[in-house]
Formats: structure tokens, sequence, C-alpha cells
């Protein structure tokens, strides 16, 4: 899973000349943020990515003990 979404196609925001902006769902990169969940979700850049996520858990079944201890777990 990628920490920062940052590959999604970006048209430019003509009022705004420094401003851009996600080309599917026309929401601004400064709202966006490198996040996921800022775009719309319709959006079809968040669709795509968002499928690759489900799927990636899928294939990689979650062996987090070993990875990090989670000797600090409390409920
Ligand atoms: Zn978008």
């Amino acid at each position: 899973m990628k920490p920062f979404y940052i590959d999604y196609p970006q048209e430019k925001i003509e009022e705004h000349q420094h401003a851009y902006r996600c080309q599917y769902c026309k929401i601004p990169t400064t709202v966006i943020f490198g996040l996921l969940e800022n775009h719309a979700e319709h959006c079809e850049y968040r669709m795509q990515q968002s499928k690759w996520v489900q799927l990636e858990a899928k294939l990689k079944p979650q062996h987090s003990h070993f990875d990090e201890p989670h000797a600090d777990e409390v409920d």
C-alpha cells in the first residue's frame, strides 16, 4: 500500500495559475493532498486504486505479528 497517491491524472485549473486537479473527479490537488479518500467517492482513479488495495490485501494475508511486535496492545 502506498502512503501517498500522487500518480493520478491531473489537469490544470483554468481560473488558477498554479493549481491542478484530478482529471476524473475535478478535486484540486491541494484538497486531495495525496490521500485516496480525498478523491470523490465515484472517482475513477480512487475506484481503481481501491481495487488494487483490496486485491493486495487478498493476495497477501496479514502476518503482522512477524513484522512488528504488538506488545502494547490494549483493549
Ligand atoms: Zn479523483
